[in-house]
């Protein structure tokens, strides 16, 4: 039987068919999940709202992760349809462009560290705040995206790495508040993915094509890699695992040291 059959899950976080958000919906889909939808503005509603219908969902709503009123809206407007809610996938990061670029110390501004952690970490607290009067009684999940600069640094990823460090650290802290309800909140450390986010990103090609030489499995992770990963989760046959970064990345973050093969003497 399909493991999701029943669940009834918000995704955060759809951008294009190449976003990870997107990757993680088809495999919930597919494991039977009945899904609603946001989208960040109108641009994103016109490029949301055909990929929703595509997997049988009918609701979508705004939700800018920035505004409270549409974190309110959005909860009530699941409310309405549903009555209650059974996983979260909160797939959602920022940081200005000219952070994400060259020295850590010259381009890391008061203002974007700070719109960095509000966007990608701050709105897990949020949206989990939003989430658990709708998974009362429930077995919930939470889930969130996240990568290796949180824990090494990586060039060019600046103060996003901080940001996800903090996301990180939510999780756990998320994690010792809900678990008592029943509520389980976990994050994927997912390898790069070449994704809008990702793209703003200098030099994220030579990212890809690092992971591709040195990662144990030598290829990159797929949205299919991360999407069932990802529906595992949220899904009961998680039923005990919480508070843990689950690192989807080809064992990339396993490796100390890998020789390349034209580098052999
Ligand atoms: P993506 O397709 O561009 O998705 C990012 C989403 O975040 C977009 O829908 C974006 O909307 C949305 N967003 C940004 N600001 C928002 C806001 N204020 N309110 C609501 N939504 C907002 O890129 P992605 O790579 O799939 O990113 C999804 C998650 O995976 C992120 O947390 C990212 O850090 C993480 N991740 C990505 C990689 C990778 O290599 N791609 C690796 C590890 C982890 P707009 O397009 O309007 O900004």
């Amino acid at each position: 039987m399909a493991f999701l059959a029943g669940k009834r899950a918000l995704i955060v976080g759809v951008a294009t068919d190449r976003s990870i958000a997107w990757g993680i919906a088809q495999a919930m889909h597919r494991e039977g999940a009945e899904l609603a939808f946001s989208y960040a503005n109108d641009r994103l509603k016109e490029r949301v709202e055909p990929l929703a219908a595509s997997v049988g969902s009918r609701v979508t709503m705004p939700l800018d992760v920035t505004s409270d009123e549409q974190i309110d809206a959005a909860f009530e407007r699941i409310e309405r349809e549903w009555g209650h809610l059974d996983a979260v996938v909160h797939a959602v990061a920022y940081a200005p462009r000219e952070a994400l670029t060259g020295g850590f110390l010259e381009n890391t501004s008061r203002d974007a560290s700070r719109i960095a952690h509000d966007v990608s970490s701050y709105s897990l607290t949020a949206l989990a705040r939003g989430s658990r009067p709708l998974m009362q009684g429930r077995a919930g999940a939470i889930l969130t995206l996240t990568y290796l600069g949180a824990v090494r640094s990586i060039p060019n990823y600046n103060v996003m790495g901080l940001a996800k460090a903090s996301l990180e650290a939510n999780v756990r802290f998320l994690a010792a508040d809900l678990g008592p309800l029943g509520i389980r909140v976990n994050g994927i450390s997912a390898g790069p993915v070449k994704t809008l986010a990702a793209a703003g990103i200098t030099g994220f090609r030579r990212m890809l094509n690092r992971v591709a030489e040195v990662a144990p499995l030598r290829r990159n992770v797929t949205l299919e890699d991360v999407g069932n990963a990802a529906a595992f989760l949220c899904s009961d046959l998680a039923a005990g695992i919480t508070g843990e970064i689950l690192y989807v990345d080809s064992g990339f973050s396993t490796v100390g040291m890998s020789f390349p093969a034209e580098a052999e003497d």
